[in-house]
């Protein structure tokens, strides 16, 4: 997907235009009515709220935000790594172009479709109707502003209650010191922030940021605060991280930003996940990504591989990509690099019934005719990859036999626990008894690019960053772009 990134000069600015708010681009200048104590702002004031429902819709244009596919998984068994990292969803076309030699700026989606958000300065910050330019109000530090959605408005609250208006938006809420930081729900955050109604009449709350800045609030939750010693694991997560991110600009463009800050993106903690090894990892690499061919790659990785990579196609389908090929997660007469993960094996044990709800609900094409009852007839690996993964499982059920690929297999068999989180891998056998079905398996994640225990391993090893990358993707080289 890399190799669109430079294709597409137009929707960059489609998307930079949708950012700053569709009413701005095509329905003209703002009026504004003004009357305390609740003023409606910005450039649709004199418009009939039924009529202005028809006006934005038609100049958004575009469909509802959509939920991601990959579903988060709550119970990682290793909290700072992204163990549970699901497939993405057939990704979007990256949109924005990066362009080398400058530090690109990043939008990254905090919280989506919400009904109101709060947002408090670590230090003093000014609160502007990016739609007309008008500054609401500046604030102090610890003074907490609310935004809630109140149909194509959001209404600002100042602190203390105090009602201040409704606006049309994007609301921009910035620091006015270097260093000042805004807390959104219970996470602080570098940078600016940006309220936005969307097509829902909720709010998006996007955080805007320099990619540098945002990694120092990736690496550490993504492949956890490492030690010292394994700071080469750090700088190659941080290669990783960067590069992925440069691939990936405007990868949820439809929704107004760049990446989720979850899994379905890369996990991002902001300011408190901040690490003093992470950051010298971070700044020693700086502007570093890896490429091919001279592009950036995509820079897939996952937690744990238990022995082998897997080429992305088995994970995914689609087309084989030459430095997303599995490779052995080994040098020569070495163990395997990731042997030290706690998921490195794992076990995972159904009641029969219990699969059957599981599957019930999770199980894709079922007969709508039999909705409510499902009986598990029998269960059976198919078909494995070259790295023993699981590509083909068949089940046979009342609702008749489905066969499910690749990585697509961990989203039906979820596991027995609350929130029902993915399977931890693909690699696994099956064991039938009496009326349990066993999973007994491997590793955690899709398997693709970086393992990072695997990473973390190497750095142990006394292996440098350039080679651990250039272990998990192949044929790759390592650049610097600004
Ligand atoms: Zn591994």
């Amino acid at each position: 997907m890399h190799s669109r990134v430079t294709d597409k000069v137009v929707d960059r600015e489609n998307t930079e235009l949708r950012i700053l708010g569709v009413p701005v681009r095509l329905c003209g200048l703002p009026v504004r009515t003004p009357g305390p104590p609740l003023r409606i702002h910005g450039m649709f004031a004199w418009i009939p709220v039924f009529a202005l429902f028809l006006v934005l819709s038609g100049c958004a244009g575009r469909p509802l935000p959509s939920t991601p596919s990959g579903q988060t998984d709550p119970s990682r068994p290793l909290p700072t790594t992204p163990s549970g990292r699901p497939a993405p969803p057939v990704p979007s076309e990256p949109s924005r172009v990066f362009q080398p030699d400058q530090l690109p700026v990043i939008r990254i989606g905090l919280l989506v479709n919400r009904d109101s958000a709060s947002l408090t300065g670590t230090g003093g910050f000014k609160v502007v109707d990016r739609s007309s330019g008008e500054v609401i109000g500046t604030s102090s530090s610890g003074q907490m502003w609310k935004m809630q959605a109140k149909g194509a408005w959001i209404d600002v609250s100042a602190p203390g209650g105090g009602a201040q208006g409704l606006y049309t938006g994007p609301i921009q809420v910035t620091p006015t010191a270097r260093e000042g930081r805004i807390k959104v729900t219970d996470r602080t955050y570098r940078g600016s922030m940006e309220v936005v109604s969307n097509k829902n009449g909720k709010l998006t709350v996007v955080n805007i940021l320099d990619l540098e800045n945002y990694l120092r609030g990736v690496v550490p939750p993504e492949i956890g605060k490492l030690k010292e010693s394994g700071i080469e694991a750090l700088k190659a997560q941080a290669v990783a991280a960067r590069t992925y991110t440069v691939s990936n600009l405007g990868r949820r463009k439809d929704l107004g930003f760049d990446l989720y800050g979850t899994v379905a993106d890369q996990v991002y903690h902001g300011y408190a996940a901040e690490w003093s090894v992470a950051d010298r990892a971070i700044a020693e690499t700086r502007g570093m990504i890896a490429t091919y061919k001279g592009k950036p790659i995509a820079a897939h990785y996952s937690s744990t591989c238990a022995g082998r990579t897997e080429s992305i196609e088995d994970a995914w389908g689609g087309a084989a990509v030459p430095y997303l090929r599995g490779v052995q997660d080994r040098d020569r007469g070495s163990a395997d690099f990731c042997r030290h993960s706690p998921v490195y094996t794992w076990r995972v044990e159904w009641k029969k019934n219990t699969l059957e709800n599981i599957l019930a609900t999770r199980l894709p094409g079922l007969d709508p005719r039999k909705t409510g009852e499902f009986s598990l007839r029998d269960i059976s690996i198919k078909q494995r990859s070259p790295s023993g993964r699981v590509r083909l499982l068949e089940i046979k059920s009342n609702h008749g036999t489905t066969t499910l690929r690749g990585d697509k297999i961990r989203s039906a068999l979820r596991r027995p626990v609350r929130g029902q989180p993915l399977l931890r891998s693909t690699k696994f056998d099956l064991k039938f008894r009496q009326n349990t079905i066993v999973a007994e398996g491997g590793g955690y994640g899709h398997g693709i690019g970086m393992c990072q225990m695997g990473a973390i391993g190497m750095a142990g090893q006394g292996y440098k960053y350039d080679r651990i990358l250039k272990h998990y993707y192949r044929g790759i080289d390592l650049k610097r772009v600004y």
